[in-house]
């Protein structure tokens, strides 16, 4: 059997470009267990692909090591990733907070990946599923239809949400057979689940919502579950279960001062009535306010009022899970890693990049920028090591 100088175990974003950034020096090969390579690139961004955002930097991901990202983020950074998409003359623009999305097909991006990867004459073997990981003097790799040798490994296997899109655990598997720690996974970048939200479905509105001393402002959807839109995904990154989430319904005012004011000014208006001109009617009709005139109104009722406008709190019942989410939070420990290389601690030649390790994004670009930025790391180690 001959030896592989590298095989990469996922062909998912990070698998892909760690292989683009490979050369045709390198005897390398991707296994993908999917009948297509880069599967949710294709279907992210509503088929636009959200492949950055023009603001990166580690504050926007969450893990138990929070400098962990910095090495990779900086070897290999968002405006690197653009110059490439520039180069390639994949058009692109900023929908919003920087986000970055293909102006067409997010199906270009897996092309210029592709066919690069041809290019470097590295096969990618799809429809073959990773099943084991061992190492006797060199890797050993069992899939549902053959085994491999090779001298070094990279790790892009995912972690479990969107299991319709062939996700597994055989990445932390690996991990902890070559003794690492997993951070526990948790669905994350996902609705919550909250039963008295489902008279509201489909309200959606601008908040500042928090948890765990993060705030995050941007829409919030009620649903008929409980509630999503980019304000609750994003702040699902820092909550855990049993966790009170605060929403400010009304962020761009000191809004006790201004019904204060509005009393002052209108003591005859009625408190339903301009909170209707103000937030969407059904909202209003939901946070159960007294039907009076603001003259009727104590300064005690302004202030209970205000705070159930500005701080409205609920403890959501779950999550929908990682059926709805868009990535997996936690996985393989940062501590077992060399933040430098993505090489394994523990193994010589054992590299983990992407979401299977401990390293998440926020939503808006985070996500494949962290595949893009840990794959080039580990790529650039390899070529070294095979060099030297
Ligand atoms: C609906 C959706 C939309 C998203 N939109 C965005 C976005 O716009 N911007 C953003 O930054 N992030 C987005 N994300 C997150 C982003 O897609 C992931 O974080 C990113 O793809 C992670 O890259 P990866 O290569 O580590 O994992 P993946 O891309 O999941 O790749 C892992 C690969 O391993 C393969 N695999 C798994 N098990 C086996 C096995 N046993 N054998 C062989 N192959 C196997 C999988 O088929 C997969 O192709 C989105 C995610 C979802 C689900």
């Amino acid at each position: 059997m001959s030896v592989y100088d590298v095989i990469i175990l996922g062909g998912g974003a990070a698998g892909l470009f760690s292989a683009y950034n490979l050369n045709s020096s390198v005897n390398a090969l991707v296994i993908e267990g999917n009948s297509k390579p880069g599967i949710k690139i294709q279907i992210s961004g509503g088929g636009r692909c959200n492949f950055t955002n023009l603001s990166v930097n580690h504050d926007d991901f969450y893990s138990l090591n929070q400098h962990f990202s910095k090495s990779s983020l900086s070897q290999f950074s968002n405006h690197d990733f653009i110059e490439i998409v520039k180069k390639h003359d994949i058009s692109f623009y900023e929908k919003k907070l920087g986000q970055l999305f293909c102006e067409k097909n997010s199906k270009e991006i897996i092309k210029m990946l592709v066919d690069k990867i041809g290019a470097h004459k590295i096969n990618i073997h799809l429809d073959e599923s990773v099943i084991d990981l061992g190492y006797e003097e060199s890797f050993i790799v069992k899939t549902n239809k053959r085994s491999y040798k090779a001298k070094n490994i990279v790790v892009a296997l995912g972690g479990l949400s969107f299991p319709k899109l062939g996700t597994s655990d055989i990445g932390y598997h690996i991990a902890r057979k070559f003794n690492h720690k997993i951070v526990q996974t948790e669905p994350s970048l996902v609705p919550f689940v909250y039963d008295d939200f489902s008279k509201l479905a489909g309200v959606s509105t601008d908040v500042e919502i928090s948890v765990n001393q993060k705030k995050i402002q941007d829409d919030f959807l009620f649903t008929h579950k409980g509630c999503s839109g980019p304000a609750v995904l994003k702040i699902s990154l820092y909550w855990n279960h049993g966790d009170e989430v605060s929403v400010n319904f009304f962020p761009l005012l000191d809004f006790l001062s201004h019904l204060m004011k509005f009393k002052k000014n209108n003591p005859n208006k009625n408190l339903i009535k301009y909170l209707k001109t103000l937030l969407p009617d059904r909202l209003v009709e939901f946070l159960d306010l007294p039907d009076k005139s603001f003259q009727e109104l104590s300064h005690k009722e302004i202030s209970s009022i205000t705070n159930k406008i500005s701080d409205y709190r609920f403890t959501p019942t779950g999550t929908e899970g990682y059926k709805k989410a868009e990535v997996t939070r936690g996985g393989v420990s940062t501590k077992n890693i060399n933040s430098k290389t993505m090489e394994s601690k523990l193994q010589n030649g054992l590299y983990f990049i992407g979401e299977v390790v401990d390293v998440t994004g926020l939503l808006g670009g985070y996500n494949f920028q962290w595949a893009w930025s840990s794959a080039f790391v580990a790529s650039k180690s390899i070529k070294e090591k095979l060099n030297g």
